[in-house]
């Protein structure tokens, strides 16, 4: 057996075992508790912060909106906890969608700067209103029952609370071994990507936003129960950058590292608030220095936390996707779009125009590709290629002109309604996303063609979906020449193999058009024919091609027409032959490349 299952069997029999035996002292116990209530909170935090790249300093209030909820309808309702658990989640759902709504769209270090300030409005919102006790809070919340049995006793409630966190741990984990997940993976850092493919993004945000908020009001819930009581005190910005610092501590993005956080920070305090005040001779907050000390040392030296640290001298730890090729994945084909009849006009770009500031970047360009048809746009240096790409892609807006895709005008649509229509691109910077496998990266290009949400992904409904789109993805990597190295991470990739995994990711798409920016830059001779071969393949099988390239001896060999730009403008237009002897072209690139 490996060592994960000796440790996790370890763990299991030991987390049974020690509640039940009676030499466990009850301290124990209460500290176990304590750190299962705030694993909780943590593990949205995880998500939250490691995964998509949002530091919320308010999670605690998330927290005292579980805690309120219950505590209020139990007592003045005499309802059961059991019974206030959803509703709880509900109210604190339905306040963490209106508080994300306005957050998620903040960026940059305002983000963790809103938190901060409606982390502090709701601490003070409990502390002030007359239902909810002001600042002594309400005093006498009933126990957790089972079957009509009021747990008073700290060992069962153990029970309660440890099978609420592996719950959230295994549907955490499930969430983000999906569809949506890895959506969610690419938020941070992925988000031009992202939206290439058809994710959006500020949706992504606010549904792990909500999700976090879920996972503390659970918390919440429970502690109101736990306690017996509630009050402001442990809702307020004190608590909110102690689970933050968990998070970090344990290794923010690992699901298992917020519990290993959670554990440090509670054990550590605990012996800590024995120890330092005894040290300095009278009480005081002493371990809050401590903690800021460890906090530096860890961003200095040890950035992915003990679960990193942990990784490291146990590598075995992680559950790893094998590392060399295996059976490629056995699924039903996804369905693929009709393609329109080859020479139908695909896509028709009209006296497109964008300006920055004073510099007009693409001038009155006027072009089309038509199906099947492979297309070279080239140009020298700053003659606005990559920015005419991004304007038909919808990442930009145009200035002024139109587009038209299969005759429909897409110029105002965002990237997600472009690459919905059947349009995918690489692009000149490439932008994969470096912890995720290439596969992963591929997959994620498939997104639009599958439709598994949360639920299913929590639920594991998804599979089948998930091993087409794998499929999918696998074949699209062995056509691409990428095989051996599909479970590799993409950011251990050279730059030129980088470039063939964004071509591979645009294939998954199923596209009618693909816009390729400079996927030959950085491609040894043998790689750039093998890239020309795919590219051949693809106008066989009538996918149209948009190119911009800078090997003239790899374009000419290839496309059926080309495009020049320079200055943002077009200078000619027409077969290799006609272009290699255009004087304007040759004076154009004379100022320019070689
Ligand atoms: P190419 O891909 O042909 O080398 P680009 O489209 O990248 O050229 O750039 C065309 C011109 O537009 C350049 O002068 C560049 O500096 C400018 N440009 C591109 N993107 C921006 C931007 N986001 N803001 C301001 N200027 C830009
Ligand atoms: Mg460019």
């Amino acid at each position: 057996m490996v060592l994960r299952n000796w440790l996790v069997a370890g763990l299991a029999v030991l987390g049974v075992a020690l509640p039940l035996v009676p030499v466990t002292p009850d301290y124990w116990i209460v500290l176990l508790n304590a750190i299962g209530l705030s694993s909780l909170v943590v593990i949205g935090l995880v998500l939250l912060t490691g995964v998509g790249g949002m530091t919320s300093f308010g999670q605690a209030a998330f927290c005292g909106f579980g805690a309120y909820a219950t505590a209020v309808l139990t007592t003045s309702m005499g309802l059961s906890p059991w019974l206030t658990l959803p509703i709880a989640i509900a109210v604190t759902c339905t306040a963490a969608a209106l508080i994300g709504l306005m957050t998620v769209r903040l960026s940059g270090h305002y983000l963790p700067l809103g938190t901060l300030a409606w982390g502090i409005s709701l601490f003070y919102l409990f502390g002030n209103l007359e239902v909810l006790g002001r600042h002594d809070g309400i005093p006498t919340v009933p126990p957790l029952n089972i079957g009509g049995w009021d747990l008073y006793d700290n060992r069962a409630v153990y029970f309660i609370i440890w099978a609420l966190v592996l719950l959230a741990a295994f549907a955490t984990l499930n969430l983000l071994d999906s569809r949506v997940g890895r959506a969610l993976r690419a938020l941070r850092g992925g988000v031009v990507a992202a939206e290439a493919f058809g994710v959006n993004t500020r949706r992504a945000k606010l549904v792990i936003f909500v999700y976090a908020a879920l996972l503390a009001a659970v918390s919440g819930w429970a502690f109101a129960h736990v306690q017996r009581a509630v009050n402001p005190t442990p809702f307020g910005l004190g608590a909110g950058i102690e689970y933050l610092f968990m998070a970090v501590i344990g290794g923010v993005g690992h699901v298992w590292g917020a519990v290993i956080g959670a554990a440090a920070v509670v054990l550590l305090e605990d012996r800590l608030q024995i120890i330092l005040p005894a040290l300095f001779g009278h009480s005081g907050n002493y371990e809050t220095i401590i903690f800021g000390v460890i906090l530096v040392l860890l961003l200095q030296f040890a950035r992915s936390g003990l679960w990193g640290l942990a990784l490291r001298f146990i590598p075995e730890l992680e559950r790893r996707a094998p590392a060399q090729k295996t059976a490629p994945t056995e699924a039903a084909p996804l369905p693929r779009r009709t393609p329109p009849r080859r020479g139908e006009p695909l896509l028709e770009v009209q006296s497109l125009q964008r300006n920055f500031g004073g510099l007009t970047a693409v001038k009155s360009l006027s072009f089309s590709v038509n199906a099947g048809e492979v297309v070279g746009l080239i140009g020298p240096n700053g003659a606005g290629k990559s920015t005419t790409f991004n304007l038909i892609s919808g990442i930009l807006p145009p200035s002024s002109g139109t587009i038209r895709f299969q005759g429909r005008d897409i110029s105002g649509l965002g990237p997600r309604d472009v690459a919905a229509m059947g349009m995918a691109r690489s692009f000149q910077h490439v932008k994969l996303l470096p912890d995720m496998t290439v596969l992963e990266n591929v997959m994620l290009g498939a997104h639009l063609r599958g439709r598994a949400g949360m639920v299913s992904a929590i639920l594991r409904r998804d599979r089948t979906e998930e091993r087409r789109l794998r499929a999918e993805a696998e074949r699209q990597l062995i056509r691409c020449g990428l095989a051996d190295y599909m479970h590799v991470k993409a950011g251990a990739l050279p730059l030129g193999q980088s470039r063939v995994v964004e071509i591979a990711r645009a294939l998954s798409l199923d596209p009618l058009l693909i816009l390729l920016d400079e996927p030959a830059a950085g491609l040894r001779h043998g790689e750039k024919q093998a890239l020309a071969t795919l590219l051949d393949s693809l106008r066989d099988e009538g996918t149209a091609v948009l190119l911009v390239e800078h090997d003239m001896d790899f374009v000419m060999n290839l496309v059926d027409r080309l495009v020049v730009m320079d200055f943002g403008a077009k200078i000619a237009e027409g077969s290799p032959e006609v272009i290699h002897s255009d004087p304007k072209v040759l004076e154009a690139y004379l100022g320019g490349i070689e």
